[in-house]
């Protein structure tokens, strides 16, 4: 299951956002830290500092950035790394900017490096340079930026050049969930939703929602539907059917988790194996494998990662031995 949104699916997740951090559920390290920098912000009355949120995708980082701006009383402006390709598209956001105002860019570290040279500017000294025209006639003129607070969010922090890392005042590292917050996360959302299941069907989703939330409430949904469809079924039936007809295995990985692991375990014998002839064995992009698949199998226990390469773990052989031959997306 792709932890990235559909359209569809953006304007679900707008309702089921949490707007405050009380509402903001796990992530205990990441939530004290960001209470105590917006706390200090609002008591001297100015903008918090640049904030970096890092980790895998649907683990709340746009929720985080959103509360940010909500506990401040901020606007708060969106733009995305891959909006932003020439250092004009920067300029022309970074000019728009009102006093105070919460800049969240999504995927930063996919942002033009031409651009990033600005940002460097814009964080510490709320300006920057434009060049016009080219060649001897080429001039800069230096524009004067209203105060920002800008919030990165990256999957991968480790791509961003050491000096647009080192200008955030703080990066916080978000966890998958446990899955006690995830089942707080799903009733909140059911009953936002209206639905009404049992705590053992909310338990048994939360296990295998792969620690995301966007997965539980996405899984939420089609459990949902499939009650709808089969009316008079018990609500944990419910998740069971509902998460074999969408891939979703008794451990909570889908499809290509499973392709995956089952391509290292048994084509590559276990492993080591690089990055990109796993990559290119399941016919995905390295990049999903490395900040999507690869974490969770790591925190799982099923893979681990060598200098020479990724391996599967006693457990992660033993998983794999179980899994259909169908599971090599091939
Ligand atoms: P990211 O930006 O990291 O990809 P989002 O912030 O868009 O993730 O979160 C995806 C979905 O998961 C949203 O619908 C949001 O409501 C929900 N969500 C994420 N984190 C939490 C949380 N800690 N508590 C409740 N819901 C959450």
């Amino acid at each position: 299951i792709d932890p990235a949104s559909t359209p569809e699916e953006l304007a679900f997740e707008g309702a089921l956002r949490p707007t405050t951090l009380t509402d903001f559920v796990g992530q205990p390290k990441v939530r004290g830290q960001l209470e105590v920098l917006l706390q200090a912000a609002r008591m001297q009355e100015r903008a918090p500092d640049h904030i970096l949120l890092a980790g895998p995708p649907g683990l709340g980082k746009t929720t985080l950035a959103m509360i940010i701006g909500h506990e401040t009383g901020r606007p708060i402006r969106f733009s995305s790394g891959p909006a932003i390709q020439h250092a004009g598209d920067l300029a022309a956001v970074l000019s728009a900017l009102v006093p105070g105002e919460v800049l969240f860019v999504d995927e930063i570290h996919r942002m033009a490096r031409s651009a990033e040279e600005m940002l460097y500017l814009a964080m510490e000294d709320f300006r920057i340079d434009i060049m016009v025209g080219k060649g001897a006639g080429a001039a800069s003129i230096p524009l004067e930026l209203a105060p920002f607070t800008l919030v990165g969010a990256t999957t991968r922090s480790g791509m961003l050049p050491a000096p647009l890392r080192d200008r955030f005042g703080f990066t916080a590292h978000l966890e998958f969930y446990e899955t006690a917050d995830l089942e707080r996360v799903l009733a909140r959302s059911s009953r936002l939703m209206d639905l009404d299941l049992e705590a053992a069907a909310l338990a048994e989703l939360a296990s295998r929602s792969r620690g995301t939330p966007r997965i539980a409430n996405r899984l939420l949904r089609r459990v949902r539907d499939w009650l709808l469809v089969h009316a008079g079924s018990s609500d944990i039936d419910g998740v069971r059917a509902a998460l074999e007809l969408y891939d979703v295995d008794e451990a909570g990985l889908d499809r290509i988790d499973r392709a995956v692991l089952h391509a290292i375990a048994h084509r590559f014998g276990g492993g080591p194996v690089g990055l990109s002839t796993l990559a290119a064995a399941v016919g995905e992009e390295a990049d999903t494998i490395e900040s999507v698949v690869e974490p969770f199998l790591v925190r799982e226990g099923l893979i681990g990662r060598t200098p020479r390469g990724r391996i599967a773990t006693a457990s992660g052989m033993r998983h794999a031995r179980a899994l259909a031959p169908d599971d090599t997306l091939d």
